[in-house]
């Protein structure tokens, strides 16, 4: 059967990590969200001429935006009218903005329609903040990612330190608290733990574990 797998947790969570070898486990395609609501934030950075952006900025440039996800050889590319971006969405900069820009209804409006579009058809692995509560009510599978703040930011840390970036640990730590503080409180979809997602605590387990024990879940 093609089954529909939701994934949900806080930054840093190993979320995609896991999303991506379960979606190629299950030969599922894999729908990064966050990786929209990232694109959405880019496109108004890059726009954005003044000192802050402003809400009605980043509505204005939301409606005037196409978003693509193309998913192909178990990478996720993402297409902003029609240029691929998806090298430029996993800046500090874009984080800084991108929890301010997802709070907004007219964007979440959008990209929650583009998100059940593409699950229609089942054989999907998503993951993000409101998949299991909002976006996929009757997921098959529903998860729910965490791990300690200390180890989330200690494997942001040394997945950006491979990418060759200059991160400071603490202020990492700081940046996800300050994002989850975000996404936990906003008033559209925040994100929570609904009742019947399974809670993994991966503080101590392997990227293998985790994904082991979604495997086996999506196979009952
Ligand atoms: O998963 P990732 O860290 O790339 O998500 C970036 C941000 O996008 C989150 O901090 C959150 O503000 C927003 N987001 C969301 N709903 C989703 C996925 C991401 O609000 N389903």
């Amino acid at each position: 059967k093609n089954k529909v797998i939701a994934i949900d947790g806080p930054a840093g969570a190993g979320k995609s990590t896991v999303a991506q070898l379960v979606a190629a486990g299950l030969e599922y395609i894999y729908i990064d969200t966050g990786a929209m609501y990232r694109a959405v934030a880019w496109k108004a950075l890059r726009e954005n001429d003044t000192v802050f952006l402003t809400d009605d900025f980043i509505i204005k440039t939301v409606k005037n935006m196409d978003v693509r996800l193309q998913y192909a050889d178990k990478t996720t590319k993402v297409y902003v009218d029609g240029e691929d971006v998806s090298d430029h969405l996993r800046t500090p900069e874009v984080s800084k903005v991108v929890s301010q820009v997802a709070k907004l209804a007219p964007v979440r409006e959008k990209m929650v329609f583009l998100q059940r579009k593409m699950a229609e058809n089942g054989a999907v692995v998503m993951d993000g903040r409101d998949i299991g509560s909002n976006v996929l009510p009757n997921a098959d599978v529903k998860i729910f990612l965490t791990a300690s703040v200390e180890e989330r930011a200690k494997r942001r840390f040394e997945q950006m330190m491979k990418k060759g970036y200059e991160v400071d640990l603490l202020k990492l730590k700081e940046d996800i608290e300050n994002r989850d503080k975000a996404d936990m409180e906003r008033t559209i979809s925040p994100l929570i733990k609904t009742s019947d997602a399974i809670l993994l605590d991966t503080t101590s387990m392997s990227v293998r574990q985790v994904t082991d024990v979604i495997l086996s879940l999506a196979s009952k």
